[in-house]
């Protein structure tokens, strides 16, 4: 981070002493809430709050964005601001009612100012101008303000199934293929906005990628989490509705879960159940070692999902948890993840599927459940 603007921290102990019962509860958006505009090139950012609460605003790279983050306060996701210099908005929770929201910019820009006034009918605004600069100023203005080390960012290999000819499950038109690609890259958006991952995708096109090679891609971007995502077809109705979040098991148990494995044709990328090239002893004692520990990490993502799923107030499936013994999960040393985001053999999960709304809360809800994730499993 750059330049840091800053208001309140020391302010705040002052009105804490003076009146507590106003700090009880967090703060809100209030009025017309965040918004942003766009005047003769400069823009402006506004949010109205309910009071007056700690904060800082600051330009980070990699990728360039604006970070500003709150305390004392309770953000919802509704937090739309988009603008032709401003991309996707993230807001990532960071602790107890403490929040960063990222900004992604499309050209590059320089804070110009950042105040928070409070206004006289009680509340609380934002103002921060924004004016444009070049890419280089931007760098330089980092580097110069001695830009604090980035933390280590988490990275995500997201994979969407199918691809080329094989197009996955299809219904009303949709193919799985297309409908978990457009997922991934919103995920990987939203994954990217926050500044806390790098992401790869294991396909980015309409193409037919192999087992072997998705996971290989993975592995070469230095993949510490794979997230394999699927929109499949099942006869029974009744079991295929809402959400479904698969992780390896030990095989006995995989075989209760093996119908989805059956579903999908010999030639299928799910249907290999064993590891392919390795063959010798040396490395299926090394891959059993890698899985011991990749297997209850898997099982930690898995729950944190789920329960970040249900707190989205998405539907889960009534069984949402599961284990499979699908070979993309089968990456031995990276805590792996298979989620059918739904059935396209069902009519409301087709609805919802295809819903850009929908995707972006889920993608939300992902994003915070892996941030989750990665906090606890940092300490183990
Ligand atoms: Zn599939």
């Amino acid at each position: 981070m750059g330049r840091i603007f800053t208001g309140m921290w020391v302010a705040i102990a002052a009105f804490w002493l003076l009146s507590s019962d106003a700090w009880a509860e967090p703060a809100a958006l209030a009025g017309d809430g965040a918004a942003i505009t766009e005047d003769s090139g400069n823009v402006f950012l506004t949010m109205e709050l309910s009071r007056v609460v700690p904060w800082r605003v600051a330009m980070a790279d990699e990728p360039p964005r604006l970070v500003l983050e709150l305390q004392d306060i309770f953000l919802d996701r509704e937090v739309a601001l988009r603008s032709s210099s401003i991309g996707d908005v993230a807001v990532v929770p960071t602790g107890v009612d403490r929040y960063e929201v990222n900004a992604l910019l499309r050209e590059p820009l320089a804070i110009l100012s950042a105040e928070m006034v409070s206004l006289t009918g009680g509340g609380a605004r934002l103002d921060v101008v924004l004016e444009p600069t070049t890419a280089d100023d931007f760098r330089s203005a980092l580097q110069e303000e001695g830009a604090a080390p980035e933390p280590d960012r988490l990275v995500v290999a997201i994979d969407p199934g199918h691809g080329g000819r094989d197009p996955g499950a299809e219904a009303d038109g949709m193919r799985e293929a297309d409908l978990v690609l457009g997922f991934a890259f919103r995920l990987r958006d939203a994954l990217l906005a926050s500044g806390k991952f790098d992401v790869v995708l294991t396909r980015e096109t309409d193409e037919f990628v192999s087992l072997d090679a998705r996971l290989t891609r993975a592995r070469d971007a230095g993949a510490e989490l794979l997230i394999s995502l699927h929109a499949d077809a099942l006869e029974d109705a009744d079991a295929a509705s809402g959400i479904v979040v698969y992780r390896l098991a030990d095989e006995a148990r995989a075989a209760a879960d093996a119908r989805l494995i059956e579903r999908h044709g010999p030639e299928d990328q799910l249907s290999g159940v064993d590891l392919t090239g390795a063959g010798d002893d040396v490395s299926q004692s090394l891959l059993a070692l890698a899985r011991k520990d990749a297997i209850p990490r898997s099982r930690d993502l898995s729950a944190k999902l789920v329960a970040g799923f249900r707190s989205a107030e998405l539907v889960v499936n009534s069984r949402p948890e599961r284990v499979g013994a699908f070979t993309v999960l089968k990456a031995a040393d990276i805590p792996s993840v298979l989620i059918e985001l739904g059935f396209l053999s069902t009519d409301e999960d087709l609805r919802r599927l295809t819903s850009a709304e929908w995707q972006i809360v889920t993608a939300a809800a992902m994003r915070d459940a892996l941030l989750l994730w990665a906090d606890e499993d940092r300490l183990r």
